[in-house]
């Protein structure tokens, strides 16, 4: 019965990180606080504890009586037929396992057992309860909470620079194979600026943003903000308070509406001031989603809505360093140019750093800074 219980409680742990960890890996990616997210876990897989113990208690109970009710039947039945033919009464004790003696007269013989009183104890269900915990909480240490390994950026240093990446390489490793994706780069990013990252497909352009994000650490070299190791800094504080992504997958939460998932981040990066609704929706109106959409689930948008929604979730966080991965692909060339001209106003007029993955010439062109990557390194086209 505690086997049983223990698999039912892994088996309903197991499925509930595999439903959550796009979901953990989102949060995760906006800066969420691990420990906030491992007692959210350890409270769901407590919820899951209780119902599963007391499945298999009362699962286990049932089970149990039945069969043991059933193994005694077949045992007095055999034992009365094997007395029978030696023609003598059956000997109860022996048959149940009893601690009689052996007795043929019938007036101190203890009543024949035909029935197992089989009782689940809280001993019993503390240790289920226990084993199944302790798997549970052994599970999110085995990166479950960890992002599928997602990447990013090069140049000259300069005294302004509030990025910067000294001799960052990157290998990534996959069975006895490995590939080197990035090759000693060095650049430093100002603020106030925009920057275009272009570059063949696979060229390691994705990997440059998630090692200068923050979601990755590079293999050798330093990613600094604002002269700090972002190691130093850590990388969910970095996340959560510097800098902010559009990812190419866009990671919206899905369930959520467009306006959701604006707050929630505003929430995770603890944006201070101004209503967070207000300022959704006012972002929201800024990149053309318009009013019933902004309160649609995203599932139910189109692929350049959602497109702008995490642009607009980016820009909500109001941090010093913006990523987008290819945030224009899914947009038409009038809705790119107005996203273009808000990443441009964001670096003018706040100052802010924005670093974009691209394969738009518009894009790039529209930049203060063009960078090509190819065979690992950083230049200037
Ligand atoms: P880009 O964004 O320029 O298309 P990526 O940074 O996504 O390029 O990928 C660069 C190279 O690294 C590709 O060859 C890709 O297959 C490889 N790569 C990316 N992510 C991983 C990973 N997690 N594990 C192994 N190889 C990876
Ligand atoms: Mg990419």
């Amino acid at each position: 019965m505690a086997v049983g219980g223990t698999a039912i409680l892994a088996l309903v742990v197991a499925s509930n990180l595999r439903e959550r960890r796009n979901e953990l890996g989102i949060l995760l990616s906006l800066g969420e606080r691990k420990p906030k997210l491992l007692a959210q876990h350890l409270v769901e897989v407590a919820a899951c504890a209780l119902v599963a113990v007391g499945l298999a208690a009362a699962g286990g109970q049932f089970l149990s009586q039945a069969v043991g009710d059933r193994l005694l039947a077949g045992e007095v039945s055999s034992a009365r037929e094997q007395a029978a033919s030696e023609n003598r009464r059956p000997d109860p004790s022996a048959i149940a396992g009893g601690s009689g003696s052996p007795s043929t007269s019938g007036q101190d013989e203890p009543a024949p057992i035909d029935r197992m009183d089989i009782r689940v104890g809280p001993a019993d269900i503390g240790r289920i309860g226990a084993t199944g915990l302790a798997i549970a909480a052994l599970l999110p240490g085995v990166r479950v909470l960890r992002l599928p390994p997602r990447h990013p950026l090069e140049g000259k240093l300069t005294m302004a620079a509030i990025l910067e990446l000294a001799g960052v390489s990157h290998t990534y490793r996959s069975g006895s194979g490995k590939r080197t994706v990035l090759k000693s780069i060095d650049y430093a990013f100002e603020a106030g600026r925009t920057y275009a990252v272009i570059g063949p497909s696979g060229s390691g352009k994705t990997t440059l943003l998630s090692l200068a994000s923050g979601l990755d650490t590079p293999t050798a070299g330093t990613v600094r903000f604002d002269g700090r190791d972002v190691r130093e800094i850590g990388l969910g504080t970095y996340r959560n308070q510097h800098a902010a992504t559009v990812f190419q997958s866009l990671n919206l939460l899905t369930y959520m509406t467009a306006v959701q998932n604006i707050t929630s981040a505003m929430e995770i990066t603890r944006v201070k001031g101004r209503r967070h609704k207000q300022r959704a929706v006012e972002l929201l109106d800024l990149l053309g989603i318009d009013r019933a959409d902004q309160h649609r689930r995203t599932l139910q948008l189109s692929g350049g809505q959602q497109q702008r929604v995490a642009i607009a979730r980016a820009l909500a966080c109001e941090v010093d360093v913006l990523f987008a991965d290819e945030p224009t692909g899914a947009l038409d060339h009038d809705t790119a140019a107005d996203i273009i001209e808000v990443f441009r106003k964001l670096a003018r007029d706040e100052g802010k750093c924005v670093i974009v993955v691209t394969h738009s010439p518009h894009v790039a062109s529209a930049s203060d800074e063009i960078l090509r990557l190819k065979r690992g390194r950083l230049s200037l086209p």
